[in-house]
């Protein structure tokens, strides 16, 4: 429904709940096809940086609490709130490539495995996230777990600029020299953050010349197995290697439970690909594989297809994460347990190397550790919601004294609080805040006011 009345210009749509058109919409806004029970006042579908402007005002005129959605796949729905305005700005989706200065801009709404192609074609990289359709809006804020990634970092320190729209319904530049707290804060605060982003302005890389994979598969029994050797070698991984971890209870070449170690490769020549894959090719545990596969040359393209095979559309998802440094053996008991009650595929669980380098630029991004563990339950039909709901929180509950926080890219915060940035960090938001949105004019993270 198109009401001309409200101050939302031109091409902006506006639905009211209960009118015609809504709720489509707002089932719309959400990937994870478990849709909570949450409802807006209002949608509005931004199209112009104009329209998201016009759209704050409104909010700020009806006092309405805004929530801002770019590609939806926040597994917690965290844009779907009770009342306020819900702002979709999935339209703002236009990037732009300057290839000599290695700088891109694009707009929140865009995916990143778009953008990436749109690089590509111009033989540049930036770490976009490992699945197809999630936009760079929320994966940019919440820090951002790339490709490449623990090579470039979190891809939110690749971020440059940002155009915002603050609480006041301004258009505003943030980046190191101009509104630096906003700049700061947008690098990590993820759904908690208090502006809207219409344009990201990005450092680009020169494209790795070899990408690819080296991948063995082992059945449940040598779980422990596993996990010893990958907690051993995690910290002497080359960075230009993501070792990726997938327990599922179809891995692939075993036919039933198991653990897929996945180990894509970003580098500049084959010398250095075999290189970096020794620790791979080397390891004790490889003739024992169910499958093994030294190097698998792959373009981005292939990547993204083998990983989506763990998220198919239209499932029903609950997840949750947790950073440890922990050790192996106070680890395994929780892990042993995530693997008895590890439901059907795609449900999986990943252990990500991550072994961060120990300086990090000043940004609200602040909570990382040696290894990331992620629980994903994924399930089909609504009637199992009470068999799988709530797996992913209770075995992450369990294992909390060995976390030191959470990752907001998979969280779980309105069920299951978590630190997800330091707390001196988290004071200096919550004074930006402050500062930049006094009437909290946007909703906070959810499971916090
Ligand atoms: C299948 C799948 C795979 C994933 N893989 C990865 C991965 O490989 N690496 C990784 O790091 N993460 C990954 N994620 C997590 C994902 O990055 C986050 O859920 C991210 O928030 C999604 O961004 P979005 O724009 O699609 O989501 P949205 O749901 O639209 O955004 C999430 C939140 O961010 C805020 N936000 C979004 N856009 C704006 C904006 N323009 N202005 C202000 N605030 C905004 C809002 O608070 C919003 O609720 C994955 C998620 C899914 C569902």
């Amino acid at each position: 429904m198109l009401t001309s009345h409200l101050d939302v210009p031109h091409e902006g749509r506006t639905f009211r709940r209960g009118a015609p058109g809504y709720e489509e919409r707002r089932r719309a806004t959400m990937w994870n096809a478990r849709v909570p029970d949450r409802y807006p006042e209002v949608i509005v579908q931004a199209r112009t940086e104009r329209d998201v402007v016009a759209a704050v005002k409104l909010a700020r005129r009806e006092g309405l609490r805004i929530g801002v959605r770019s590609g939806g796949h926040s597994w917690a729905g965290n844009h779907l709130r009770d009342g306020g305005l819900l702002l979709d700005v999935s339209g703002l989706d236009e990037v732009t490539i300057d290839r000599k200065a290695r700088r891109a801009t694009t707009g929140p709404g865009r995916a990143g495995n778009e953008l990436a192609e749109m690089l590509g074609r111009h033989s540049l990289f930036f770490p976009t996230g490992h699945c197809k359709g999630v936009c760079v809006g929320g994966y940019l804020l919440q820090g951002g777990f790339g490709w490449h990634g623990r090579a470039l970092g979190p891809a939110c320190m690749s971020v440059i600029g940002l155009d915002l729209v603050t609480a006041d319904g301004e258009r505003v530049y943030a980046s190191a020299e101009e509104n630096a707290d906003l700049y700061w804060a947008a690098r990590g605060s993820g759904p908690g953050f208090f502006c809207v982003v219409t344009r990201f302005h990005l450092r680009v890389y020169e494209k790795p010349e070899v990408t690819g994979f080296a991948f063995q598969s082992f059945p449940m029994s040598r779980m422990e197995d596993v996990f010893r050797w990958a907690r051993a070698v995690g910290p002497s991984v080359p960075a230009s290697v993501e070792l990726q971890l997938v327990m599922t209870r179809n891995a692939t070449g075993v036919g039933g439970p198991g653990i897929e170690v996945f180990a894509p490769v970003f580098a500049g020549t084959a010398r250095e690909t075999f290189d970096a894959l020794a620790f791979m090719n080397e390891s004790a545990l490889g003739p024992s594989a169910a499958l093994k596969a030294d190097f698998i040359p792959a373009t981005l393209p292939l990547l993204y297809s083998a990983v989506m095979h763990h998220y198919p559309d239209d499932h029903r998802y609950a997840v949750d994460n947790m950073w440890t440094h922990a050790p192996i053996d106070d680890l395994l008991p929780g892990l042993r347990k995530i693997a008895e009650t590890l439901p059907p595929p795609p449900s999986h669980v990943l252990w990500l190397n991550w072994a961060p380098p120990p300086d990090r630029p000043d940004m609200a991004f602040s909570v990382e550790d040696d290894i990331y563990i992620a629980l994903y339950a994924g399930w089909r039909r609504e009637k199992d919601d009470d068999l799988y709901a709530s797996w992913a929180g209770d075995r992450m509950r369990e294992m909390q004294p060995l976390a030191s926080g959470c990752q907001l890219a998979d969280e779980n915060l309105g069920k299951r609080p978590a630190r997800f940035v330091t707390s001196e960090n988290l004071a200096r938001l919550d004074r930006i805040r402050g500062d930049r949105d006094p009437k909290h004019s946007f909703h906070a993270w959810m499971g916090r006011p």
